[in-house]
């Protein structure tokens, strides 16, 4: 058994040397033949020795010789056979040609760079065929006699033979010269591209024309090799050839990376890229090195990595294409055509494409690869990039400015009578595109009545005067009919004939700063009407003058307290803008009796303080504070109406260092004596004196009153209704504490609200008004059930809020009465929530928890930053009626819209307070209001009242 098959394999050994000799056949060579391939025809005899002996094909007269040849030079010793016959009768030359370098087939791994292949060649008859000069390829000319058979024994310097032909001479002289044209044509576009991207280079500077360059310069390279250009003009040696392949094909692949690297601005996204492309840029650099010890090597290496730097590439320029990255959009098509090149080329070294134009091919689309890439690269060179670097004229400089800044550019080219302006203002206002585009009078229309004449007469003084600069604010009307602030900043141009031709500017949205500027300059127009100082200077000023008296003894000042005596009902009857002016006529008289070492503050609405030096003795001050009683006596002209007012004026005077008073202190007992003098019929001056100390205990009197109200229902719960602007519906009520006194009738709010917070009743009294109105509010829910259900609003001291009982309070109500979620709301002022943000922040949420809804009172009294207002989320805003009634100045719509449009901005409905009048209503329904509350719609009331009201409201609707 084991012998039979150390037969077989001897027999088959046998065999297989046997076969090709057996199998050796002439190639017929026609004499019309162009080229014939032989390379399917060679018999290969690879590492066989330094001789190889072989039998020839058989002649014409069937005789098969056999033949021994011996290698010229002993370290080759691979061998080719093939045979030719010519069956014609005349004698044909033809060209055996074996290129040195074959792309097709030559491999990814170890990739073969080609060499020269033949050594010799001998005949087994004739003359030895002659080696023709070639650069590329090995080519020698034999010559065929008639009828000849000829075996050619082919001593190889190199184990495989990829291809060898037999070629017509003119034929393949033709070929060599038209793919010399086409090579000189591809390296002519190549290096002007190169050389080209290297200008630019140089004149633009930036990193991405250096990076596309070398690209280019390595393609050239790689050209020239591949064209054996080279070796045309230097005199290299073969090994060499394969070395500068080698490092041509590195090159390649390492200015692919350098290239992606400069142009994507990977070091911009993330510095992984950055790390990425350098490591593999220097991995491919490294492969120079390897190319020097075994070119192969290298080139595989280099192969592979095109490969790869193709895909990743691709890869990261996806990804940042989906950032929305223009410039990595701008190179996939590119890429595309790279890596198609790639698999092309792939394919034709893998042998899976095969054909004489392939390698042509090739290198043809790596120039268009190239080109594309430099048209992208160039793209940038002139388009966007142009202006930004470099030089740039003042003019282009202003333009860019300009861009920069974001203003609005306004141009009016006054002989054509036409405005252009960008679109954005249309947009700000959403108004119909090219709305603003045209004549100026177009303009009149959408700008604010009150500005109008203003807008017509300073562009018509612009062109008049021909000088001067357009500074003005306007107000534009927008599609919702809200205005909307611009500042135009424009100059007159003047033409050659002196006539201003047109004007030309920017354009400002300035509407957040005049809201603001509005703010303040009624936060300061309230602060002091009458221009005196406030409270807080007043205090400031007695402190310095009591510490002056201390230290030196001297001017020994006294405090006078001077109050008009029935303001209100005054400020009632003839209105409050009058009421103003009386107050700065009464600021005025007082001062003309003043010694500049005195001063006189507004303390408070009617309340006016005076700080007295010029006067030292007891009977001194009061005779001044006399004069001064008598100053304001005299009758008041307003228009044609005289009025008539008196006041009442307490003094404290300082009684020297024996009892340290404080500045505090005195103004406390001015304030008594003023009382005093008020409890006595007005229009007289009191001195303080301590035993009017006594009066002050009415104060501890009425806390012990309200503690008796508190639990022997002296205290009683009002409701006034807010309503729906809309329709006039009653969407909730305001609940109102009520006090009445047995002795001293109704006492405000005002009043006994601040003895209860000092006396800690609030909590008590609160709790109370929660409850209560929380039972009535059920009932209500209960009883009259509406599509969205009333809500009722209760006042929260700030001392509730800043006590923990409060939520628990809350959440008891909440749950002893069944309210509909969101209609029990709480009311607080700014001041509570703005002096102890972080807690207030806690605790408002606590309450939003429990379902509360919470309303921001008196808006606008306080100072309320918007940061704050964003931060606690109330969902009301109660406008202070301060906003509301007018007050003779025209600045109410405007505030007012503000502060409507910002409510409305951070989410939160508006009821507006103290809506008296019927233009009240209207204009608070105009500006975008949605609830109000006031006189006009009803008073305070108890709650059987308000059932009324409700009751009333229902029948009427289902009338
Ligand atoms: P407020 O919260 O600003 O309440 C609105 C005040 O404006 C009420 O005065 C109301 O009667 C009055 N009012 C309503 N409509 C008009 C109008 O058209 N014109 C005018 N001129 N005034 C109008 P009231 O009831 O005297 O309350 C005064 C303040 O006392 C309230 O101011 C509130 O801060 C406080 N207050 C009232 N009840 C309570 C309460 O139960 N608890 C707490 N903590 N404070 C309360
Ligand atoms: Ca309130
Ligand atoms: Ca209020």
């Amino acid at each position: 058994m084991r012998f039979l098959k150390i037969l077989l394999l001897v027999l088959s050994a046998w065999l297989a040397t046997l076969a090709p000799v057996a199998a050796l056949e002439a190639v017929e060579v026609p004499a019309n033949a162009d080229a014939i391939d032989l390379t399917s025809a060679v018999d290969l005899y690879s590492g066989t020795g330094a001789s190889l002996q072989v039998s020839t094909a058989p002649g014409a007269d069937g005789i098969v010789r056999r033949i021994e040849v011996n290698s010229r030079d002993d370290e080759n010793t691979s061998w080719a056979v093939f045979a030719l016959s010519n069956p014609g009768d005349e004698q044909i030359d033809r060209l055996i040609v074996a290129p040195f370098f074959q792309l097709v087939g030559s491999r990814l791994i170890w990739p073969d760079l080609g060499a020269s292949r033949i050594a010799s060649i001998t005949p087994s008859q004739g003359i030895a065929p002659e080696r023709q000069s070639s650069q590329e390829a090995d080519v020698f000319l034999v010559t065929l006699d008639p009828g000849a058979v000829v075996t050619y024994v082919v001593e190889l310097r190199t184990e495989n033979l990829p291809q060898i032909r037999l070629w017509e001479p003119d034929v393949y002289k033709d070929t060599v010269n038209a793919y010399t044209l086409y090579r000189g044509i591809i390296l002519g576009i190549s290096g002007l591209l190169a050389l080209f991207l290297t200008i630019l280079f140089v004149v633009k500077g930036t990193i991405m024309f250096p990076a596309t360059a070398t690209l280019a310069w390595s393609v050239l390279a790689y050209l020239t090799i591949d064209f054996g250009f080279w070796n045309k003009v230097l005199q290299i040696t073969p090994g060499d050839e394969q070395l500068y392949r080698a490092c041509a094909e590195v090159a390649l692949a390492a200015s692919l990376i350098i290239f992606l690297y400069a142009y994507l601005n990977l070091n911009r996204w993330h510095i992984r890229y950055s790390h990425l492309a350098l490591a593999t840029l220097i991995l491919v650099l490294g492969l120079l090195g390897v190319a020097v010890w075994d070119p192969s090597v290298a080139a595989g290496i280099a192969r592979i990595s095109l490969g790869i730097i193709g895909v990743l590439g691709f890869a990261i320029i996806v990804a940042l294409v989906a950032q929305g990255y223009d410039r990595a959009i701008m190179l996939v098509p590119t890429w595309v055509l790279l890596l198609s090149w790639l698999v092309g080329a792939g394919m034709t070294v893998t042998g899976a494409l095969a054909n004489d134009i392939v390698q042509p091919a090739l290198a043809g689309g790596l120039v268009l690869v190239v080109l594309l890439i430099g048209f992208t690269v160039m793209q940038h060179a002139f388009a966007g990039g142009a202006i930004a670097q470099g030089l740039i004229s003042d003019v282009e400089r202003r333009a860019l400015a300009l861009t920069g800044c974001g203003d609005i550019i306004w141009d009016w080219d006054i002989d054509r009578d036409r405005i252009s302006t960008g679109n954005e203002v249309e947009e700000l206002l959403g108004l119909k595109q090219g709305l603003l585009e045209g004549p100026a009078r177009d303009w009149l229309d959408v700008l604010h009545p009150q500005d109008r004449d203003t807008f017509r007469g300073t562009l018509d003084a612009v062109i008049d005067q021909r000088r001067g600069r357009i500074s003005q604010a306007f107000r534009l009307r927008s599609e919702d009919g809200h205005y909307r602030w611009f500042r135009l900043r424009a100059r007159p141009i003047i033409g050659s004939d002196g006539e201003v031709i047109r004007c030309v500017g920017t354009l400002l949205d300035i509407t957040e700063q005049k809201v603001t500027e509005e703010r303040l300059l009624h936060d300061a127009v309230h602060d002091n009407l009458t221009g005196l100082p406030n409270r807080e200077l007043f205090l400031d000023r007695l402190q310095a003058a009591l510490a002056r008296a201390r230290a030196e003894g001297l001017a020994r000042p006294s405090v006078l307290m001077i109050d008009l005596d029935r303001f209100k009902q005054v400020n009632d009857s003839i209105g409050l803008s009058a009421g103003d002016s009386i107050l700065l006529t009464v600021a005025r008289r007082i001062s003309r009796q003043l010694k500049p070492q005195d001063a006189l503050a507004r303390l408070s609405g009617d309340t006016y303080g005076l700080l007295l030096l010029s006067e030292q003795s007891a009977d001194r001050v009061a005779a001044f504070a006399d004069a001064i009683r008598r100053a304001v006596r005299s009758p008041i002209t307003f228009g044609d109406q005289e009025v008539f007012l008196t006041s009442s004026v307490g003094i404290a005077i300082y009684e020297g260092n024996e009892s340290e008073v404080s500045a505090p202190e005195m103004m406390r007992e001015a304030d008594m004596a003023m009382n005093h003098a008020k409890r006595m019929g007005g229009d007289r001056v009191e001195v303080f004196r301590p035993s009017l100390q006594s009066s002050g205990a009415s104060r501890v009197e009425l806390e012990a009153d309200l503690r008796k109200a508190l639990n022997t229902d002296g205290i009683t719960v009002f409701y006034q209704p807010i309503v729906r602007l809309a329709d006039r519906s009653i969407a909730g009520f305001e609940v109102l504490a009520r006090w009445n006194h047995p002795r001293r009738g109704a006492v405000s709010p005002t009043e006994f609200i601040p003895i209860a917070e000092q006396s800690g009743l609030i909590n008590e009294l609160g709790l109370f008004v929660l409850d209560r109105s929380a039972r009535q509010l059920s009932e209500w829910q209960s009883k009259f059930r509406v599509p969205v259900p009333h809500f009722i609003s209760v006042n929260v001291s700030s001392l509730q809020l800043l006590r923990h009982e409060l939520i628990n309070d809350v959440k008891q109500v909440l749950s002893r009465s069944a309210l509909a979620p969101g209609t029990l709301k709480l009311e607080l002022t700014e001041s509570v929530v703005m002096a102890n943000p972080e807690y207030s922040a806690r605790m408002l949420e606590r309450l939003r928890g429990l379902g509360a809804g919470l309303s921001l009172d008196d808006f606008g009294t306080g100072y309320s930053s918007l940061s704050y207002l964003q931060r606690f989320r109330f969902d009301t805003i109660k406008v202070d009626q301060s906003f509301v009634r007018p007050n003779g100045r025209s600045a109410r719509p405007v505030i007012l819209r503000s502060i409507i449009a910002l409510g409305h901005d951070l989410g939160m409905q508006v009821v507006a307070e103290g809506a008296e009048t019927e233009s009240d209503s209207l204009e608070l329904h105009q500006l975008g209001c949605e609830f109000a509350q006031g006189f006009l719609y009803g008073q305070p009331m108890e709650a059987s009242e308000a059932t009324k009201l409700l009751q009333a409201e229902m029948e009427a609707l289902s009338a």
